[in-house]
């Protein structure tokens, strides 16, 4: 018997929220291990292509050579686009934790979007087990999204969740413990990044790149113009387009809702379209509760809010929004008898 509960504690498991964006490891019993961005640095010599780095120092060595080495970010809309790089990026984080832990062979649950083609999540299978994994379970993200913002998914009602990442939005309907609806929209949060560059070279005839407008978003970004006073700016300088003279534009919350209305509609009609074609019970069930925000998305400034006004139903955000997945997936992973019917293919 004593032998059976030190193993539990040290079981050598992990569960991987594999995002368009950022990738998770959370090991169990011990917590979230890698949390990193999904990039893969890359050097192309003629038709031969190396693979420099992965993760954070993927995009450091990127912006370090930016002749020589070129950031590819492999799931970028939602979809295994580069499976080469896909393969390789999942491997070494895999290989990572193994060396981090000392796991010898350690069972893996990965968490892919929930458009993913069986091709795309037999890549992914094959590139855990090539790294030496024992088992291996996958799991949609929507769903993990849902055990890990705490969601009771046993208890008969419709529950919804919209889980906002960098390539796509993933809603997904639960009731009774299993998935009924899941569909995905390419409108998150680098959609977002694009419509604050199409504004700012609108409004103030200045290009900008994607970095600069995801920092815009984050620091001073909102989803409502009604602002409170609370006077949030950034500073944003560079070339204008016509004139070719160096400025500096000041942008606050109110100008990024602007910027950011028509993803944010997007968004808002996604929602809507998938709740109007609920069973009317199910419907009822999931306006009667709100629907849970997750995802790096869900930190934009008021979107609950906005998502609320323009459909009409509760929004809840949960503590750290972009941590559900992976914690949903180690509680997977940790209770898989209990579990099991939401794994794909289990
Ligand atoms: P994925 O699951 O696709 O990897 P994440 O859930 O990690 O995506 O979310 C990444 C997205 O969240 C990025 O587009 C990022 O810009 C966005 N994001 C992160 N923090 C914030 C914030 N405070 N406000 C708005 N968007 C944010
Ligand atoms: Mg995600």
């Amino acid at each position: 018997m004593q032998d059976m509960r030190v193993s539990d504690m040290f079981s050598d498991d992990i569960a991987i929220d594999l995002g368009t964006a950022n990738t998770l490891v959370h090991a169990l019993g011990r917590g979230i291990i890698i949390d990193e961005p999904s990039a893969v640095a890359v050097r192309s010599r003629g038709h031969s292509r190396e693979i420099m780095a992965v993760g954070h120092s993927a995009k450091t060595l990127a912006a370090r050579e930016p002749a020589n080495i070129e950031l590819i970010r492999p799931l970028r809309d939602g979809v295994v686009a580069d499976f080469v790089a896909t393969e390789e990026m999942l491997r070494q984080f895999i290989r990572r934790s193994k060396s981090m832990l000392g796991f010898r062979r350690p069972r893996i649950l990965i968490c892919v979007p929930a458009g993913a083609t069986p091709v795309e999540r037999r890549t992914v299978e094959e590139a855990a087990r090539g790294v030496g994994a024992r088992e291996v379970y996958i799991v949609e993200e929507p769903v993990a999204a849902a055990l890990g913002a705490g969601l009771n998914l046993d208890d008969g009602r419709g529950a919804m969740v919209v889980d906002i990442g960098g390539g796509t939005t993933d809603i997904a309907v639960l009731s009774v413990g299993s998935v009924i609806e899941a569909r995905s929209l390419r409108c998150a949060g680098n959609a977002m990044d694009e419509a604050i560059i199409r504004y700012v070279r609108r409004q103030h005839q200045l290009v900008i790149g994607e970095a600069n407008a995801e920092r815009i978003k984050i620091e001073a970004g909102s989803a409502s113009r009604a602002q409170d006073g609370a006077d949030v700016e950034v500073h944003i300088r560079g070339q204008d387009v016509e004139t070719g003279r160096f400025k500096e534009v000041v942008l606050g919350p109110s100008d990024v809702a602007v910027a950011l209305e028509a993803p944010i509609a997007d968004i808002g009609d996604f929602v809507r379209r998938v709740l109007e074609d609920l069973e009317p019970e199910i419907a009822a069930a999931v306006v009667d509760r709100g629907i849970t925000l997750t995802g790096g998305g869900a930190l934009l400034d008021r979107l609950d809010l906005e998502l609320a006004r323009r459909v009409g139903v509760r929004f809840h955000v949960p503590a750290n929004p972009m941590h559900c997945v992976v914690k949903g997936s180690a509680a997977v992973l940790e209770r898989l008898s209990e579990h099991g019917h939401l794994l794909i293919g289990g």
